[in-house]
């Protein structure tokens, strides 16, 4: 396994394996759990040759946010790829990403101005120019994703569409602790107590999905039972509970078809999201 810290390098890397097969990228921030092992499995299946990103990308920070002490731990997260497989981790420096007189931003209209980017404006163009640049420089036919951050997905998934990437964005569900709770790097944040309650949020998912599979279709009446349930069991603080079609990501009033229901919580000064798609029967077939 090879680590590669300069984008020139990666770049030679990338257009020395045309020709000679597929190739897969996973972009990660590092400080790597089951779900990022997932994606890498996922793109070891589908590709010959597997790039692994670390960067924890600053220009998708608000100033208030926690770039600087998001977790980080290298020695770490080489050796977990390394077993995983990996040809390549992409570990470039702030300062060669985004060298004196960056200037170019990738943004997606109307996808990244709801759910979490109401409170993190900016949050998604900061993430599809990274993203951008990544397939760029990489060129992988695949490029794996994670649905717990299921707005970002969408958001890759369209920028890769429209401006004509010939990447294949693969989407792949969640992976949970055993109580439920989303993996995230940011979980180290919380203390103990917020940790037991923080599978609330997947509780609430579940009570949508029962909500749902029962019957109900009234987007108000779900949002506010997992409200209830989320401020009964746990101290969190809601940032949104929302349900959304999965197409624009507008909230709907009706659940019918493709929904996203999606949530942000804070613990403290940490922000959690969680969300789940369900499906109901087109009631026009
Ligand atoms: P991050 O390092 O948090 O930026 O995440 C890198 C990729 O891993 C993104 O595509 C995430 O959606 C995905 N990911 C993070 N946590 C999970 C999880 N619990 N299950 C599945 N994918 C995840």
């Amino acid at each position: 396994m090879r680590v590669v810290r300069s984008v020139a390098a990666m770049q030679r890397i990338a257009l020395d394996r045309r020709g000679k097969g597929s190739v897969g990228l996973v972009p990660t921030m590092g400080y790597l759990h089951a779900g990022h092992l997932q994606l890498v499995r996922a793109a070891r299946k589908q590709s010959d040759y597997v790039v692994v990103s670390i960067f924890v990308n600053p220009i998708q920070f608000g100033p208030k946010e926690d770039f600087r002490r998001y977790p980080r731990d290298f020695a770490r997260d080489r050796r977990l790829l390394q077993s995983a497989g990996v040809d390549v981790v992409f570990y470039p420096r702030v300062r060669d990403m985004y060298p004196e007189g960056f200037a170019t931003f990738v943004e997606v209209e109307r996808l990244g101005e709801g759910l979490c980017g109401k409170a993190r404006p900016g949050h998604f163009r900061g993430v599809t120019t990274v993203v951008a640049k990544l397939l760029s420089v990489v060129l992988p036919d695949v490029a794996v994703f994670g649905a717990k951050d299921a707005q970002q997905a969408f958001v890759i998934r369209r920028m890769a569409r429209d401006l004509g990437f010939h990447t294949r964005v693969i989407i792949l569900p969640t992976v949970r602790e055993r109580d439920g709770l989303a993996m995230s790097s940011r979980n180290v944040y919380l203390s103990p107590e917020q940790r037991a309650e923080a599978p609330a949020l997947h509780r609430s998912l579940v009570l949508a999905q029962n909500l749902i599979r029962r019957g109900e279709r009234r987007a108000t009446i779900v949002k506010a039972a997992m409200r209830r349930l989320i401020q009964r069991e746990s101290g969190g603080r809601i940032d949104y509970v929302e349900m959304v079609d999965t197409d624009e990501l507008r909230p709907v009033k009706t659940i019918e078809g493709e929904t996203l229901v999606a949530l942000a919580v804070f613990f403290g000064k940490t922000r959690l999201i969680d969300n789940t798609t369900v499906k109901t029967p087109n009631p026009k077939l």
